[in-house]
């Protein structure tokens, strides 16, 4: 197939393809029809993936734990791109150091609340 944005509909079936997503931020997508489950390649896509590897488990990629994942880790980045345009790269790094000391810390939660406490000296 064609590297063709209205190539929509399932050559086989004519029904719609689904494209998905197979890694987080990355402008990659496969075209699978939810009907008869082919899956329709644009140019280069298929040697993209025999490249590293990936075309013996492709079905990997359309399952609901792969897909979740995707969104998970999509998740995730976005949380880190918005830490870092907060906190800045170097206290970002401090917190990230001083949240998993706590987490670790057998008196963590301890830990915490005197930290977020305005004033812990107060009854
Ligand atoms: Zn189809």
């Amino acid at each position: 197939m064609a590297d063709n944005k209205q190539a929509l509909f399932c050559p086989d079936c004519g029904r719609f393809l689904r494209r998905f997503e197979i890694w987080p931020n990355v402008a990659f997508h496969l075209d699978r029809c939810s009907t008869c489950t082919g899956i329709w390649f644009d140019q280069n896509e298929w040697q993209t993936l025999q490249v590293q590897n990936l075309h013996y488990h492709l079905n990997l990629f359309f399952s609901p734990v792969w897909q979740a994942k995707l969104k998970d880790e999509e998740m995730r980045q976005r949380f880190v791109k918005m830490y870092l345009e907060t906190f800045g790269e170097a206290d970002y790094e401090k917190i990230k150091v001083l949240r998993a000391w706590l987490a670790e810390h057998p008196q963590g939660n301890r830990l915490m609340a005197y930290l977020t406490d305005r004033d812990p000296y107060k009854g």
